[in-house]
């Protein structure tokens, strides 16, 4: 089936992951932890907080929270091990303002990877309606969208926010499909991490991983129909040859 839709992760795919992400959750976790372990009988570190999340020291797990789940995961896994004196939903709240101020806060770690907006405004102008779906918040996703220059792009922009069923869900893509008036197959997800993968299988797209975010090419090989280095390297006689495309 003719491939008329290109949807995308946001970080890690399209934006630059790794210094931006671990620098902004190293920021939460000295945020959250100066708000809420204020006694001895819960002395939560920020080592631990961070590593419930995936972060170890500076390696990104592309399993964990940070790298593939929505921040209300991430709320909940520090709520359970704070147990502060609020309820889930309060926290949530905080946890996710905490993460769009240090996001907000930090413009200059915002950025695109090489190659990629160039590529994408070349997708764009043969016709492809492009998307994204993003397990960061709206706030975050539309701020950094901006401050890359890349928010004209897209046909659709997909978050979950708490309000809709996130990745690997495939109601994301399905609005994708809905907004541009596609079917899921002829939609190609391109992604960093086995997430993203899983997220394009469970709605029935082509699947293409990218190796600028989290993941290794073994990692993503299983679960993608084509591992990219870059989404910069996208090319559709690619696709065509290796089965995903037949334009
Ligand atoms: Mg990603």
């Amino acid at each position: 089936m003719e491939i008329k839709g290109l949807l995308f992760d946001k970080d890690g795919t399209l934006l630059e992951f790794h210094q931006m992400w671990l620098r902004v959750a190293q920021g939460v976790a000295a945020d959250i932890k100066a708000m809420y372990v204020v006694n001895k009988t819960i002395n939560t570190t920020e080592v631990q907080l961070l590593e419930a999340i995936g972060v170890f020291g500076e390696y990104v797990d592309n399993h964990g929270l940070l790298a593939s789940n929505p921040v209300e995961d991430t709320a909940l896994t520090w709520y359970e091990m704070l147990q502060p004196q609020c309820d889930l939903s309060e926290f949530t709240a905080v946890v996710k303002s905490r993460f769009n101020a240090q996001v907000e806060d930090n413009p200059e770690l915002v950025q695109t990877l090489p190659g990629v907006k160039d590529k994408l405004i070349k997708l764009k102008q043969k016709g492809f309606k492009l998307g994204i779906a993003t397990a960061d918040t709206r706030d975050s996703t539309l701020y950094s969208l901006k401050l890359a220059g890349l928010t004209e792009l897209f046909d659709y922009i997909g978050f979950s926010d708490g309000d809709i069923e996130p990745k690997p869900a495939p109601a994301l893509l399905l609005g994708f499909c809905q907004q541009c008036n596609i079917q899921p197959e002829q939609v190609v997800m391109f992604g960093d991490t086995v997430s993203d993968m899983e997220f394009g299988a469970n709605a029935g797209a082509r699947k293409v991983g990218v190796l600028t975010g989290t993941a290794t090419e073994s990692e993503l090989l299983p679960y993608a129909d084509v591992v990219l280095a870059s989404v910069a390297d996208f090319e559709l006689t690619f696709c065509r040859e290796s089965g995903i495309s037949n334009l």
